[in-house]
Order: structure tokens, then sequence, then C-alpha cells
């Protein structure tokens, strides 16, 4: 039974990963990941509670597959939504300052299934961006929820880390110290 993981994404931006179930212990929470259809995983999204919140968009990211399916299946209203192809990157919350992405990949588990990278960085500046800096990486979670290991999965989340994280961001003191 997954616990409802919850990543703090700075400046209290909290992000709730399959934790639908324990929605009204973080009532400020509005953005959420599914990792996939399994109902353990499920359990709580469409309760009134969590539909009818008054708090933020309640926006729920998930793979393309997994939003068509509780959509159908669950009747969850496709406003709420937020359906991603495996390796397409969508923003959470951003602020002027601090970026906050995710991207999902495939988990290998069920249809739909993913594992989920989620980042946040300091947004750069016009000045920046004319002078080629970089952004500076400050936080990144991998969620794997279910997920069966093998080569394939292994490799797609290297090639991630390194032609997509490494490439396009600076990494902060932190991540350089915890790292080492
Ligand atoms: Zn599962």
């Amino acid at each position: 039974m997954p616990d409802g993981t919850l990543l703090d994404l700075e400046e209290n931006v909290t992000f709730l990963v399959d934790g639908f179930l324990y929605r009204s212990k973080h009532p400020t929470c509005s953005h959420f990941f599914l990792s996939h259809f399994h109902s353990d995983h499920t359990q709580g999204l469409n309760n009134k509670t969590f539909l009818q919140d008054e708090f933020g968009s309640n926006k729920i990211f998930c793979s393309k597959l997994t939003g068509d399916l509780i959509c159908q299946l669950l009747y969850i209203n496709s406003e709420l939504v937020y359906g991603l192809e495996y390796g397409e990157e969508a923003e959470i919350l951003c602020s002027e300052a601090v970026g906050r992405k995710i991207c999902l990949l495939e988990a290998n588990h069920c249809p739909g299934a993913a594992i989920g990278f989620v980042w946040t960085y300091k947004r750069d500046s016009d000045s920046d961006r004319k002078i080629g800096v970089k952004p500076i990486l400050n936080q990144i979670f991998l969620h794997c929820g279910d997920f069966r290991a093998d080569v394939e999965v292994l490799k797609a989340c290297q090639k991630f880390l390194r032609e997509k994280i490494l490439r396009e961001y600076d990494l902060s003191p932190k991540l350089q110290e915890q790292m080492r």
C-alpha cells in the first residue's frame, strides 16, 4: 500500500505522489502524481473531498494512458488531468525565482505505468539567458512507484540524467556535496 509520498519542492510547494487517500493530511497541496492505474494507488482519487477541494487546481500528473483510464473508468474530470507522454516535461507551479518540473519515463510495470523525475531549479533571468548561464538545479527526486527494473529502464534513467539534467543545468553546491 503506497503511503502517499510528499515531495517538498521549496517555497512551501508540496507535491503528493500516489497519495489521494491522504489528501486531507496535506490541505495546501495542489499538485499530484499518479504513477499508474492500480487500485492501491488510485484509492481516494474519486472521493468527493478530493475532487471538490477548495485549495489550488488539484492537477493530477500521470501518463497519457493512465489519464485516459482514470477519466473513462473512474469518471475523473479531464480538466484535472495532465497526461504526459513518456519523456515529455511539464511545469509544476513555478514562481519567479524557482522552476519546478516533472518528466515521466516507462516503469515497465503495467500499461501506462510511469516513474517520475521531479526537480526544482533557480529560474534564470533574461540577462542570464543572454550570456548562456545554465539554471542551477536545486533538488531532484526520482519516484519509482511500482516498477520492474531491467536494463532498458536503468538506461533510460541514465540517459535522462546525462542528456537532459547534466546538459541543461549546473548543480547547486548542496547537490554537488551530496553526490560526492
Ligand atoms: Zn502496481
